[in-house]
């Protein structure tokens, strides 16, 4: 859906600044067909301008002008603190296509760079771009990447890096920072028009209601529940979960020093900027619960207008309860059935909190346990299930076990069918930092065969796939860890 605001409060019009000498790194398929873009037997784009378009040096492809390409102003709280004015500093939203904003990443500087180049190194942006389209696949709502450009235009961050350009799909990259933004600024008129855009476009359901603005905020933080419950039952970390990163659609946004938890850690970190742990895989559903009382705050004065302040104010504290709620809710959905529990029985958290105690004791890697769940038969023995061998307790572990197995008697499905169901929920293949590294590794050397790999892989996570095996494999213990930080 077109972002429809205009006015130098709301944006500012800015045209790409040119990458030169441009060369395709990636493109998705099932992105492109999203915006109905029309590919040639090699996969590519039947009109080679696509190329130009997405590195920014054209704004006209097939019957398509782009006539005001722009970048929106927001604020936001980074880290837990007010940080002020942000804003696109480095993406310009190109405009709409098939009801889907597409905006390039790293497209030069805008009236909102601050001190920022604009620009995006190729490694950030084959993170991104990749894992836009696992997300996808693995069905968590999420911004889609188009395409990666790359250039030999010389970036420098921590060393010297070269430019890239990730085209971005979504249909909205409203954030709760804009609502931040006119709250702060005192722009209501603008804070009712953002709201009335998202009423009218995304959230028709709450339009219908007398208190329309208080609905349209318990939509989006119960939208917002249910993401970051689907993130923690894929081991996925957002990194750097500021109120600017935080979708007014409950998509996954601003993918940085994200990462995949391998050998599971409750507190695993995954920013290596991150020193104090405030984004650490145990914290996301807290934090986002206060990202939605940021947005709460925002949009107060829109409450106001159907209730008393005194009144605005008790009901969106009491809307603000409905987070916890539903994040227990949608979470315990979720691990119920990675653990392969399609009933509800009492006692069943009890021993997902145990499981993962235990995982977190022993390092255990959480993707490919939960996988190998799966073809534990019913009537086997605990000491007989090969996993127990990579817990350091062994009685805790097969303690476990016996309940667990107990647990699974009262399941109406049989074995086969069990796997089939735990494995449509328990991803074999996820974006790990050292197969993205490895990725990346390649196309610094102009080898972009890796990434289109991974996409391949990436795209069906739940299937088996043959030869694929090491896709799967945690890192090796002798591998150093991948550092990720803000600086991309
Ligand atoms: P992030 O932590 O990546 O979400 O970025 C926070 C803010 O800094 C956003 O407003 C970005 O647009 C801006 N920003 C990040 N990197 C750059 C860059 N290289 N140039 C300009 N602005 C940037
Ligand atoms: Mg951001």
């Amino acid at each position: 859906m077109p972002f429809t605001m205009r006015g130098n409060d709301v944006c500012s019009v800015i045209s790409p600044s040119p990458l030169p000498a441009p060369y395709w790194v990636a493109l998705s398929r099932s992105a492109a067909d999203l915006i109905g873009l029309r590919l040639n037997d090699a996969g590519m784009p039947q009109d080679p301008q696509w190329l130009q378009l997405l590195a920014g040096n054209t704004l006209s492809v097939d019957s398509i002008q782009f006539s005001d390409p722009l970048a929106t102003v927001y604020s936001g709280h980074q880290f837990g603190v007010w940080a002020g004015q942000l804003g696109d500093g480095r993406a310009i939203l190109l405009g709409d296509i098939h009801g889907q904003e597409l905006q390039l990443k790293g497209a030069g500087r805008t009236p909102y760079s601050r001190m920022g180049d604009g620009r995006a190194v190729l490694r950030s942006s084959i993170r991104e771009f990749l894992c836009s389209e696992a997300m996808h696949a693995l069905g968590i709502p999420t911004s889609r990447a188009l395409a990666i450009v790359g250039s030999k235009q010389p970036i420098r961050r921590e060393t010297m890096e070269t430019a890239a350009i990730c085209s971005r799909i979504a249909p909205s990259f409203i954030r709760i920072g804009h609502f931040e933004h006119f709250a702060a600024t005192q722009n209501i008129v603008r804070l009712k028009e953002l709201a009335d855009l998202l009423l009218t476009h995304f959230y028709p359901e709450c339009a219908k209601n007398q208190d329309q603005y208080l609905s349209l905020f318990k939509a989006i933080s119960l939208k917002n529940a249910q993401l970051v419950a689907k993130w923690q039952s894929v081991g996925f970390c957002h990194g750097v979960l500021n109120s600017d990163n935080i979708s007014a659609l409950g998509l996954t946004i601003d993918y940085g020093p994200f990462g995949f938890v391998d050998h599971f850690e409750i507190d695993h970190i995954c920013n290596h900027s991150d020193h104090a742990g405030r984004y650490a895989y145990h914290r996301q559903p807290q934090i986002m619960h206060w990202n939605m009382a940021c947005l709460a705050s925002a949009m107060l004065p829109l409450v106001e207008l159907d209730y008393s302040a005194e009144d605005a104010q008790a009901l969106l504290r009491s809307a603000l309860e409905d987070f916890p709620i539903e994040y227990a809710s949608q979470w315990q959905h979720l691990f119920r059935h990675k653990l392969g529990f399609f009933a509800e029985q009492d006692g069943d958290i009890e021993l997902i909190e145990r499981l993962l105690q235990a995982m977190h004791d022993s390092r255990i890697d959480f993707t490919s346990f939960f996988r190998s769940l799966s073809c534990i038969p019913k009537s086997m023995s605990p000491k007989d299930i090969a996993l127990r061998n990579d817990f350091l307790d062994r009685d805790g572990i097969d303690s476990w076990f016996q309940d667990y197995l107990a647990r699974l008697q009262i399941e109406a499905l049989d074995d086969a069918a069990r796997k089939l169901a735990m494995d449509q929920v328990n991803p074999k293949y996820i974006l790990r930092n050292h197969l993205a590294q490895a990725a990346i590794e390649k196309a610094q050397g102009d080898d972009f065969s890796e990434v289109t790999k991974l996409l391949q892989i990436l795209s069906r996570p739940y299937d088996e796939q043959l030869e694929c095996g090491i896709y799967a494999l945690p890192p090796s213990p002798d591998l150093n860890p991948v550092a990720v930080s803000c600086s991309s």
